[in-house]
């Protein structure tokens, strides 16, 4: 089974809908080692993500979806996170090329792109405190389920939760990159926003895979 521009579409619209509903315990997480900007931050751009989904052509395929929340956050959001984010969808989107059937190795392309994109632009390694300690685990997970011959929605579910161990992983850590890094030791004990972003937009991929009108459409057809 895979995944298409409905799982697409799903997966931009319940990220959307998740990053409002935390937009306040990410800006308390940012107000604890950072400036307090974060769920701000997403849940503007992700709102201008919403407003442009809707005026998608019919036929955009997975790639030309994703490209868009790519600009859509880079010109919309402020901060650290958009250009880093904007840069993870962009090289995302581009690994998906025009596909429109995205199977479980095209999902691991995608997050392997996303990660390697927030990696050159902002060059911080698992362990500095940064949405860099989710990615790497959610690609390490999502190769290693791909590999064993998991379907797509369960190669995101491996992402999303090791993502989701990685953000909490986040917490002991000094910063080594980011506003928090200028803390030192003071960042002990909380844990890094953009992690946490990063595990919900990971959730939110592998919650639109999992649903019946993700695998309706991408079932018997
Ligand atoms: P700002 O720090 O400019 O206020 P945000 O609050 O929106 O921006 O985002 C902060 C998050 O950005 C951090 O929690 C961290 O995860 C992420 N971040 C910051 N710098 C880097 C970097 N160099 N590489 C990866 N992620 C980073
Ligand atoms: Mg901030």
């Amino acid at each position: 089974m895979t995944l298409d521009a409905t799982w697409t579409r799903a997966f931009i619209e319940r990220t959307a809908d998740v990053v409002r509903e935390q937009r306040a315990a990410l800006v308390e997480l940012d107000r604890e080692i950072g400036d307090g900007d974060h769920g701000e931050n997403l849940e503007r751009g992700f709102s201008a993500v919403r407003a442009k989904l809707g005026q998608q052509p019919e036929g955009a395929t997975p790639g030309q979806l994703l490209k868009m929340v790519a600009t859509t956050l880079i010109s919309t959001v402020g901060g650290a996170s958009g250009p880093l984010l904007g840069t993870a969808y962009l090289k995302g989107a581009a690994a998906l090329g025009d596909a429109t059937e995205l199977d479980s190795a095209a999902v691991v392309a995608f997050l392997t792109a996303a990660r390697d994109g927030v990696v050159l632009r902002g060059k911080a390694e698992v362990g500095d405190k940064t949405m860099i300690d989710a990615w790497t685990p959610a690609v390490e997970a999502a190769g290693l389920a791909a590999g064993d011959g998991a379907e797509p929605a369960a190669v995101l579910r491996a992402a999303a939760d090791a993502a989701a161990e990685g953000a909490a992983s986040t917490e002991p850590l000094v910063a080594r990159k980011g506003r928090a890094s200028y803390l030192g030791e003071r960042a002990v004990g909380h844990r890094d926003p953009g992690a946490q972003s990063s595990s919900l937009i990971l959730a939110a991929a592998a919650e639109a895979a999992a649903t019946p009108a993700a695998a309706a459409t991408t079932g018997e057809a």
